[in-house]
């Protein structure tokens, strides 16, 4: 697998540079999310989103070279909204031109068992992320019209393929093995694959950057808590056990999924008239947070907490629970824990979420400095030095860690640049 920190930052003249900016894609199935950064030292150069492809009113924004704007416009399909894009380019800045670009990073959200680590984009690649879309109904066709759509507006700039499934392709088969039917899971590939991966990579390192420790020498928890949620085991650099499973529905209760069910609830809806294609419907997008509590959004959950509402705190209890048990059972995976980390919109700014799950964890030896844990921002340690494990915000940046493996792929496909 390439190692994006390992990639050097200068070129020799005459060769790719690695400093060239690289045009990081996230694309969903109504939406373009694009960030241009520059890779080494890791700036962002410009950010853009775009809204509500082929349906009613969609909208653009780009926060270019010193400004931001924002505006409606027709955008039936991801190739119309890659063209508006370059036009935010071109009149807002910072000039985009492909022969500029070192790269264009894709965010692509199953890559199976087929995909262990970043590719270059090519037909082959395309035709196999297209044949994994029974996996990922809700996210790879979107991705594949991003990488479709960047194709045809950057023909001749390498293109490659970052997947969230690939950094949990190290699990062990007892990790990532369910207990089903052999042909479930040999003809229909049902296992464990986890999704968040670029962010479980990304944090990890960090944290053993911070613990002053050589990746392969870390043993880490990490949780990645926004609207997704998922933990993920990492010992010394490598994946080993995660939370989310087939999709990314499993595991620690999220914004609107459910995170574990139990297996018979399907059926046992089923026999009471409520069709798959509605259970399916309701648990991406009607149960977690919002089923429990009435909002998918922590903030407004944790204000209904504090207005003495019921239902909201007994939704932070369930998922915090869930949450520190999962760290348990990590602890018991990795043998020894050296850092616990939290990530994502709820894990780097709800300090009443971080303190609720490390005082569940005391049995671990884990010790909050409150007065840490309520001043952290950006990058803090947020532990005692008494505390067996040190627990840690890490911001997380996938578009930086795609960013990087981009560079490190192309710099694999031309050892000179
Ligand atoms: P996504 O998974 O869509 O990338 P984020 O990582 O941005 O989502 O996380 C979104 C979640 O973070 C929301 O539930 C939001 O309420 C929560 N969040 C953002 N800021 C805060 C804050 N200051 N305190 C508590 N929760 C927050």
């Amino acid at each position: 697998m390439t190692d994006p920190d390992t990639t050097p930052g200068r070129a020799a003249p005459g060769q790719v540079a690695a400093t060239a900016p690289v045009l990081v894609v996230n694309a969903g199935s109504s939406s373009l999310k694009y960030r241009l950064v520059e890779p080494s030292a890791g700036h962002t150069l410009a950010t853009g989103l775009i809204e509500r492809i082929g349906e009613g009113h969609p909208r653009a924004r780009h926060t270019g070279s010193d400004c931001t704007t924002e505006r409606e416009l027709d955008c039936p399909d991801h190739e119309s909204a890659f063209q508006v894009a370059l036009a935010a380019f071109a009149e807002h800045g910072p000039p985009l031109r492909a022969a500029d670009l070192l790269a264009v990073g894709h965010r692509v959200v199953h890559g199976g068992s087929r995909f262990a680590a970043p590719v270059l984009v090519d037909d082959d690649v395309i035709a196999q992320i297209e044949a994994l879309v029974p996996l990922a109904l809700l996210h790879n066709p979107g991705n594949l019209a991003g990488l479709r759509a960047a194709r045809a507006a950057f023909g001749g700039i390498p293109q490659v393929a970052v997947f969230d499934t690939a950094f949990h392709q190290t699990l062990p088969p007892a990790a990532y093995t369910y207990a089903v039917p052999r042909d479930w899971r040999d003809r229909l590939h049902v296992r464990r694959y986890g999704f968040h991966g670029t962010s479980h990579a990304y944090v990890s390192r960090r944290v053993a950057a911070l613990l002053g420790r050589p990746p392969q020498a870390t043993n880490a928890v990490v949780l990645h808590l926004g609207n997704g949620a998922s933990a993920c085991a990492v010992e010394g650099g490598r994946s080993i056990d995660t939370s989310m499973g087939l999709s990314p529905l499993g595991g620690l209760v999220m914004g609107t999924r459910p995170g574990d069910l139990d297996p018979a609830i399907a059926p046992y809806l089923s026999r009471h008239g409520i069709p798959v294609l509605a259970y399916d419907e309701a648990l991406n997008h009607d149960s977690g947070l919002r089923a429990l509590a009435g909002s998918n959004d922590f903030r407004e959950v944790m204000r209904l907490v504090e207005a003495g509402d019921a239902d909201a705190r007994l939704a932070v209890e369930v998922a915090a629970y869930r949450i520190a048990k999962y760290v348990g059972g990590y602890a018991v995976a990795l043998g020894r824990l050296d850092a616990l980390a939290f990530t994502g919109g709820i894990g780097e700014h709800s300090a009443a979420l971080r303190a609720d799950v490390v005082g569940r964890l005391a049995v671990l030896g884990l010790e909050l400095d409150t007065a840490a844990n309520a001043a952290a921002s950006g990058e803090s340690r947020i532990s005692t030095p008494a505390s067996a494990a040190q627990v840690w915000v890490v911001p997380t940046d996938e578009e930086l860690e795609i960013a990087r493996h981009a560079v490190a792929v192309v710099r694999a496909g031309h050892p000179s640049a």
